[in-house]
């Protein structure tokens, strides 16, 4: 489908006027103080095209905490080393509770309802772990997200994976549950260590959307032509990120917005646009059930306005 550049920047250019009106723009993620103190204030959205083009708006070139967007990443990483018995450890099923809830992983036997929960997040991490190091673990996650975004910079948040650390309780609560019942099979500090850290991950909307593009093209990168994964694998990853990719607000957004997307409690989200685009918004101010208020309000015009959804319905 051809993409209409000036119909975009018109679009961009409307959304980031009304977000700047908006007073009901959430509360930011305050269970750490590095998220806390960011303003609410900020707002971004970048797109990214199959041409390379980036078409941005507000703070697209502020980097945010990306928390768990990373787990879209770890996810195709783990899929790469570990294939579809990646799936005996990991459900595949919407969790319709909290993204840190521990009753539902003890009803379930420790085998977490999806790979977006923090429990199963987790268990994709011990997969990453493998036989490596936390640190060679980290930088095959960082080395991966660099490649994809064609960004040598990006790093991690150092102060954010400490406080993580030093909060984590609930984290360290599903880890150990897991680990009792063999769906984690390294010691529970090594795997939380590298799960921090790649919550931790710093990014700008410009990376992320650049970042996300193989699962817009089918699995291929559109710039360098790589194949990041196969057209199954793919489909599969935006299936997921559609139906379990905002928590307990995954019907929602979908409702809302009619795309694949994937949240984190530092306001970033990532959504796709199959064929078309790979999108990042960024706004830290959060609704009740941690999902960026005013990205999913952006998500939504922009999705409207430009006619993109997955059921082929133009307005
Ligand atoms: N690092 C956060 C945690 O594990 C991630 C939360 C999120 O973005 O969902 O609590």
């Amino acid at each position: 489908m051809a993409l209409d550049g000036t119909r975009l920047k018109d679009a961009l250019e409307a959304i980031a006027a009304e977000m700047a009106t908006v007073e009901e723009r959430g509360k930011p993620a305050d269970y750490i103080p590095e998220l806390a103190r960011v303003s609410a204030g900020h707002f971004a959205l970048c797109v990214a095209t199959e041409d390379g083009r980036l078409f941005s708006c507000g703070d697209a070139d502020t980097a945010f905490s990306i928390q768990s967007v990373s787990k879209v990443f770890t996810l195709t990483l783990a899929l790469g080393l570990a294939g579809d018995a990646l799936w005996k450890r990991v459900g595949r099923e919407p969790s319709g509770s909290a993204f840190n809830s521990i009753v539902q992983l003890e009803y379930e036997h420790g085998r977490p309802r999806n790979p977006f929960i923090n429990a199963g997040a987790i268990a994709v991490t011990d997969i990453i772990l493998g036989n490596h190091q936390p640190r060679e673990a980290l930088g095959e996650i960082l080395r991966f997200l660099r490649a994809l975004s064609g960004d040598d910079t990006i790093s991690i948040d150092e102060a954010v994976a400490l406080s993580e650390k030093q909060t984590g309780y609930r984290n360290f609560a599903l880890a150990n549950y897991m680990r009792a019942y063999g769906i984690i099979t390294h010691p529970v500090d090594l795997v939380l260590g590298v799960y921090f850290h790649h919550c931790a991950i710093a990014m700008t909307a410009q990376q992320l959307a650049q970042a996300g593009s193989f699962l817009a093209f089918g699995g291929r990168d559109p710039l360098s032509g790589f194949r990041v994964v196969s057209p199954d694998r793919a489909r599969r990853i935006n299936a997921l990120m559609l139906t379990c990719g905002h928590y307990d607000g995954s019907g929602e957004f979908a409702y809302r917005v009619g795309l694949p997307a994937k949240s984190g409690v530092g306001g970033g989200i990532l959504c796709i646009v199959p064929g078309v685009a790979s999108i990042a918004a960024w706004s830290p101010g959060l609704n009740d059930v941690g999902n960026s208020r005013l990205g999913t309000l952006a998500l939504e015009r922009l999705a409207k306005t430009m006619d993109w959804n997955i059921f082929g319905i133009r307005s």
